[in-house]
């Protein structure tokens, strides 16, 4: 049951045309977000095996405009003005 869950996520990241963020992954699937949120790490590492890379367009806070580092990890703050309106960081993975 893990397996395909992650396996669908998988394929949307290698077949998307565009990087997508959580809420777009969670949207098309049907997956709750924060399971997502949590499968990316392990999706990225399995993949890196088979010869994939996560490709990151990080966040970046639409209030000051602070471009966050490329992460994995979903930013929810702002660390220079504190606000929450942030765009979220996208994800998709490329062969090579
Ligand atoms: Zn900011």
């Amino acid at each position: 049951m893990g397996l395909s869950r992650r396996q669908k996520i998988i394929e949307l990241l290698i077949d998307t045309d565009r990087p997508l963020s959580v809420e777009e992954m969670s949207a098309i699937l049907h997956i709750d977000a924060e399971t997502i949120k949590g499968d990316l790490p392990r999706i990225a590492e399995a993949m890196e095996r088979k010869g994939y890379k996560m490709e990151i367009v990080p966040a970046r806070c639409k209030k000051c405009g602070y471009k966050f580092e490329p992460s994995l990890h979903i930013p929810t703050k702002c660390p220079r003005c504190h606000s929450q309106w942030l765009e979220p960081p996208r994800f998709r993975l490329i062969k090579g």
